[in-house]
């Protein structure tokens, strides 16, 4: 059953959003970490990768926006809030100076269906991902990145881990890509480094 390509759709509000100090002071502080390993970051051509974002309340939540992977830092203006979504529409609304990309879907997904999940990471490192394709629980090779087939995969993964203490999935069509979630912006980030100095000497 192959469903018909529906184009991503977000519906922008360009405005200022408030962002609580300890909020932003704890993206940040997590962020910074995962930037200095090269989780987040741009590629030579230019395209930033990597995103994090934590729940705000119900299942709206704020995530670093589209195109700013490259920087070390990010201030309040490179922040969006996802207010509302639609997997089947593949549509989100967001607000915020800076847009929310295709990929706020698959956060949206984790948050969906775990309620006890405060904050998601998503990272790129091919080196990790190649390594934990056999470890994890892996999206299918078919389905590609910021579409609605992956936020599907995902929720379906996700509530599986509900039990299991080590909540990664592995994206199989995103190449590099790895997903983890935690209670908490911190948990979850530690959980990816913590992953990454393991496999690093494998
Ligand atoms: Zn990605």
């Amino acid at each position: 059953m192959t469903e018909g390509y529906i184009k991503f759709n977000c519906d922008w509000e360009p405005s200022e959003i408030q962002i609580s100090e300890v909020i932003y002071n704890q993206l940040e502080a997590e962020r910074t970490k995962l930037f200095a390993l090269g989780l987040i970051g741009m590629y030579p051509d230019g395209i930033g990768f990597g995103n994090i974002s934590v729940r705000t309340e119900g299942s709206s939540f704020l995530i670093t926006g589209s195109a700013t992977g490259q920087f070390a830092t990010l201030n309040q203006s490179h922040y969006s809030h996802v207010c509302a979504y639609n997997f089947k529409e593949n549509s989100i609304s967001c607000k915020g100076l800076t847009k929310a990309s295709a990929e706020s879907l698959t956060h949206a997904a984790v948050y969906e269906v775990l309620p006890e999940v405060g904050a998601v990471v998503h990272v790129h490192c091919l080196w990790l991902w190649e390594k934990l394709l056999n470890h994890y629980p892996i999206t299918s090779g078919e389905i590609e990145y910021g579409t609605p087939g992956m936020a599907e995969a995902v929720k379906v993964l996700a509530s599986e881990l509900k039990m299991k203490e080590e909540k990664i999935i592995i994206m199989g069509g995103h190449r590099e890509g790895i997903l983890a979630f935690g209670k908490n912006l911190e948990e979850a980030t530690t959980k990816v480094i913590e992953i990454y100095n393991r496999y690093q000497n494998d």
